[in-house]
């Protein structure tokens, strides 16, 4: 299944290296990557630090489930040294995020897993990277363009 993941991290001395080493090991362990949007740079969301994160999309083609995909790159997590998880939206520095932002045309709401991703419409380091690899891209539940839907 095609599906797109969000990437981030803002601890560490080189944060591009954490996306490429992130990014290698999804390659190797949820699935092929197609596509790699440019590392962008942004200020914390929802919470105070003085790190500031970089940013990426990528394309990968998983044969794993959704749930089965958020396993692994949960485990990747872990594997890169991030010990804290977010609970009740207490956000905090991390060396590595992977969200699942879409996955295929699916759209799933449950206690461990929102397709497409919530923030997605909303935070620019994860719409504008997404658009830059996929700018044709349909959000799944509402079928039009992600495109237009940013416009708004
Ligand atoms: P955040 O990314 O918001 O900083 P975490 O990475 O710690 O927070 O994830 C918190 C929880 O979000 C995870 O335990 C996971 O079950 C849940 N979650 C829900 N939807 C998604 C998604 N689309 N991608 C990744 N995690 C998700
Ligand atoms: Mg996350």
């Amino acid at each position: 299944m095609i599906t797109y993941l969000g990437l981030g991290s803002n601890l560490g001395s080189d944060k591009s290296h954490n996306l490429r080493q992130a990014i290698h090991l999804i390659n190797e362990q949820a699935g092929h990557v197609l596509a790699c949007s440019s590392f962008i740079e942004s200020i914390p969301w929802g919470f105070v630090s003085d790190n500031t994160f970089l940013n990426a999309v990528i394309t990968i083609d998983t044969p794993h489930t959704p749930h089965k995909l958020l396993d692994i790159t949960q485990s990747i997590e872990r594997e890169m040294g991030r010990t804290h998880k977010t609970i009740n939206q207490d956000y905090t520095d991390r060396i590595i995020d992977i969200d699942i932002l879409l996955y295929g045309n699916s759209c799933i709401n449950d206690s461990r897993l929102t397709i497409p991703h919530p923030y997605l419409l909303k935070r620019h380091f994860v719409y504008a990277p997404l658009l830059e690899i996929a700018p044709d891209i349909i959000y799944p539940t509402t079928g039009t363009p992600l495109a237009t839907l940013i416009e708004k």
